[in-house]
Formats: structure tokens, sequence, C-alpha cells
């Protein structure tokens, strides 16, 4: 078995559609950024590569790529998802932590959980989301962005 760690941050914005965890979220900012600028399933494709020793979400969907831009990032982790595959193997558990001071994120945590597991095909067993703030401290304290961690357990198809 392998492990793999993803941290990624987005600033907020105005105009912007507010995406996390697969889930549109109601609020009066989103997140900037080439993509949907989904920053959970963002650390969370880091995390699934990173396991697997193959390069970063940047390597393989780059920001200079027109293909990429506005993309439902679902569809980025659908795609990691099968890279892994390809290479032989598949998540065991994945476990997240959001970062941000609003909105608030743990009413929309089972439906993110729903999002990512039909994404990456899997249960939703195999998914933990969690939030937090940091006490108004830093930039995401001061809900200027929003920050994401994952850890990814990944093992060989037998
Ligand atoms: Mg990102």
């Amino acid at each position: 078995m392998r492990v793999g760690l993803g941290f990624d941050v987005h600033r907020l914005v105005p105009d912007r559609e507010l995406w996390l965890g697969g889930v549109k979220i109601d609020y009066h900012l989103g997140l900037l950024g080439h993509s949907d600028a989904d920053v959970a399933i963002h650390a969370l494709c880091d995390a699934l590569l990173g396991a697997a020793a193959l390069r970063d979400i940047g390597y393989h969907f780059p920001d200079t790529d027109p293909r990429y831009k506005g993309i439902d990032s679902r569809l980025l982790l659908s795609h990691v998802v099968a890279l892994l595959r390809e290479h032989g193997y598949r998540m065991v558990n994945c476990d997240l932590t959001i970062m941000a001071e609003a909105p608030k994120i743990n009413p929309h945590v089972t439906a993110m959980v729903t999002a990512l597991a039909g994404a990456m095909a899997c249960d939703e067993g195999q998914i933990s989301i969690k939030a937090t703030t940091t006490e108004r401290l830093g930039f995401t304290g001061r809900g200027e962005g929003i920050a994401a961690q994952a850890v990814a357990l990944i093992e060989p198809i037998a």
C-alpha cells in the first residue's frame, strides 16, 4: 500500500460560483481558478497522484490548456482515478480537511461525499471530509481564500 498527500489553495472572489467537494454552494463569493477551482477536489487529486508517484494535478491538467478552462473538477478526479487504475492501483480510502472561515461547510459534507464517490466510482465509506476554520487567523481566517488538505491510501489491484 502507498500513501499520498495533497494541498491546495484558491482565492475567494466575487462573480464566481463556489464549487467545493463537487457541490455547488450558495455563497456571495466563489473560488478563482482556471478550472471550477474546486480546492477540495484538487487536494484530493494531488493526494492520489502523489500516492502513485504520478506527479501533480498541474502536470496532468496545465492551467495554460484551454481544454481545462472552467472544467468541472469531478472530471479531473475521474481522470486521476482512471490513471491510477492504468498503473495498477485503486484507492483504499481518503481523508480531506477543508479550511474556511465561511461559508459553513458541514451542512454540505454529505452531498460532497456522494459527489466524490460518484466521480471516483467508489463507496461513500471510503471518503471522509472534515471542515475547520482557522480561528480567524491567516488568509483563510480573513475570508480571502479556502485551503484544503487531503491524504489518500492506494493499493495494487489484485
Ligand atoms: Mg487548484
